[in-house]
């Protein structure tokens, strides 16, 4: 499990994340909700270690994340922005992270045949990422972070600059990569019908703190104050 205990995060005299109590079991689809600029980022970046913390503590399996090395640190981050290498081939920017870390071609190889079936981008494995649509594109950046297969996936309004048809599809496509592989999938959206349809547990955020966590049903039915009805129970 995933455990934040006190977490607090300033940067300089500035709070945004205040005393954050979560607990996120192996295998959750967990969303984090809230307005802009309330922390959802930060809070991401602080659990894939690129970011550290001013206070409180951060575990995964009873570890200390800070404490971790990038090759133990077993967290891979899918961006909004794809941010893939431009000079690079797709194959190539599947392949970087793990020549990195030093795995052997044929494994290198087969990870990157196995995540591109799962992805149907297997057309595309020779073209630059600027030949890609939009979605392609996305496509690619959660292969790159499926071929790490990491303990926890990270994602960050991953949907949000592709369009609506797009966007449901690509939904579709990581909720049955979690169905599949039934890693631990953290989510970050603005997008209260994303938060309904994918989460076992959403996450309400508000001005860095945590203002109600609970499974759709509970949020929906059971909102604690009018922010989280507002949020998440009123349909527009
Ligand atoms: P959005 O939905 O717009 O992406 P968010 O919930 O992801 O918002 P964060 O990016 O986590 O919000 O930002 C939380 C707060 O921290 C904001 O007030 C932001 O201005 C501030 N912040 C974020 N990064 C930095 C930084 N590097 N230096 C100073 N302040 C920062
Ligand atoms: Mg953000």
């Amino acid at each position: 499990a995933l455990t934040l205990k006190g977490l607090s995060k300033a940067y300089g005299a500035v709070k945004v994340l205040h005393d954050i109590d979560l607990s996120i079991d192996n295998g959750e689809f967990v969303v984090f909700v809230g307005p802009s600029g309330c922390g959802k980022s930060t809070l991401l970046r602080i659990i894939a270690g690129l970011e550290e913390i001013t206070s409180g503590e951060i575990k995964i399996d009873g570890r200390d994340v800070a404490k971790l090395s990038p090759a133990e640190r077993q967290i891979a981050m899918v961006f909004q922005s794809y941010a893939l290498y431009p000079h690079m081939s797709v194959r190539k920017n599947l392949a970087f992270g793990l020549e990195n870390l030093k795995f052997k071609r044929d494994e290198i190889e087969a990870r990157i045949a196995e995540a591109a079936r799962m992805l149907a981008i297997e057309p595309y494995l020779d073209r630059k990422p600027r030949q890609l649509s939009g979605g392609q594109r996305q496509r690619v950046a959660i292969g790159r972070a499926i071929v790490r297969e990491p303990e926890i996936f990270l994602f960050d309004e991953p949907l949000s600059n592709l369009d609506a048809a797009l966007r449901v599809q690509t939904r579709a496509e990581i909720t049955r990569l979690h169905r599949d592989i039934k890693t631990t999938m953290i989510y970050v959206t603005h997008d209260q019908v994303e938060a309904m349809t994918m989460a076992d547990k959403i996450v309400v955020l508000r001005a860095g703190r945590v203002e109600q966590v609970g499974t759709p049903l509970d949020l929906f039915e059971n909102p604690c104050n009018l922010f989280v009805a507002g949020f998440l129970g009123s349909p527009r």
